[in-house]
């Protein structure tokens, strides 16, 4: 006979979710019932709690149903019309940035927004100190953020601020971090944790074609207490930022202008400006992979790692 058990989602797949169980990671499908019922609402998200069945003769875990989420991260897709949920009861959100071209009054403002909007506590880490000559300048730009989230100064490759950070952690809360690629979320990730568990820089370059694959732990235990959420499509801020302004596509659209065919839609066309600009380091690539989710392109360039 099937058993009943409740596990929390820690990834998501095309056609699977890795779910968390009292015995560990696990694969999970949906039941076909499930499928009927939410059909038209939202499915299973990173960190749902899930009602799960356990089939008889190694035939898998089923998830049976949602329970009722306490926060819910959504982005806007298809041009703002559509909202998709995609993260689910986490309680604390790591809003990270540099001191460097990453940092952006107006679009942080709008990360601790949606955090907040999300039910989520947001606490703004700028990371890399150690790297700016005038760390004070930065601090002093954050203190205008209107929504006044904590800010903490830390530099994660030199171990410094991270008591601050720790002094978070507590049984029962979920943490995430967010922000650009580069910000330093892995090297974070691996400090607070106090283990490698995430590849850092251009480690994970070829990992990001996989960004749907349900392998590898993406949930992990704090020191402190509390679980670590850490997921790409939670972590690459980029996407669910995608629909939130228009003006994060000024400056493609910009450069669309000059790409050589009028219905470019900047994958594999030749003579794409846009491309030119990413490969060029002009453009964040990011912010072209967000561009295409919101426009549902879905040809994307080849993402093949370079064998060289
Ligand atoms: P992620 O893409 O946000 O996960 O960023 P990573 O953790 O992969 O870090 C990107 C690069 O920044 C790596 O080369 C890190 O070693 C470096 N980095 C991360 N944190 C710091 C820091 O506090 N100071 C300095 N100088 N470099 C850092
Ligand atoms: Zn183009």
């Amino acid at each position: 006979a099937p058993t009943h058990e409740v596990g929390r989602v820690s990834n998501v797949g095309r056609a699977s979710y890795q779910v968390w169980t009292a015995s560990g990671p696990e694969e999970a499908r949906v039941a076909g019932t499930l499928h009927q019922a939410v059909l038209g609402r939202s499915m299973p998200v990173i960190g749902d709690w899930v009602e799960l069945e356990r089939l008889a003769d190694a035939q898998g875990l089923r998830i049976q149903g949602v329970l009722p989420r306490r926060t819910t991260f959504a982005r806007a897709v298809q041009g703002g019309v559509a909202e998709q949920i995609i993260a689910a009861n986490v309680d604390l959100v790591f809003i990270v940035t540099t001191p460097d071209l990453d940092f952006d009054l107006p679009r942080l403002g709008r990360y601790v927004a949606a955090v907040q909007g999300s039910g989520a506590e947001p606490v703004v880490l700028l990371n890399k100190v150690d790297l700016a000559a005038d760390p004070g300048w930065y601090l002093q730009q954050l203190q205008q953020l209107n929504t006044a989230p904590p800010v903490h100064a830390v530099s994660a490759a030199q171990s410094g601020g991270l008591d601050e950070v720790r002094a978070y952690f507590r049984p029962g809360v979920t943490v995430a971090l967010i922000g650009s690629s580069g910000v330093g979320k892995s090297t974070l990730t691996n400090r607070l944790l106090g283990q490698e568990v995430a590849t850092t820089g251009s480690v994970r370059q070829t990992d990001q074609q996989g960004r749907h694959t349900t392998t590898g732990r993406t949930l992990y235990r704090l020191p402190g207490g509390g679980l670590l959420i850490d997921n790409p499509g939670l972590r690459d801020i980029a996407v669910w930022d995608a629909g939130a302004s228009s003006a994060r596509f000024e400056a493609l659209e910009e450069l669309a202008t000059q790409c050589r065919f009028s219905k470019c839609t900047h994958t594999t066309e030749p003579g794409c400006a846009v491309r030119r600009a990413v490969e060029r380091g002009q453009l964040s690539a990011e912010v072209l992979t967000a561009y295409h989710e919101v426009h549902g392109v879905t040809s994307r360039p080849a993402r093949r790692p370079r064998k060289r």
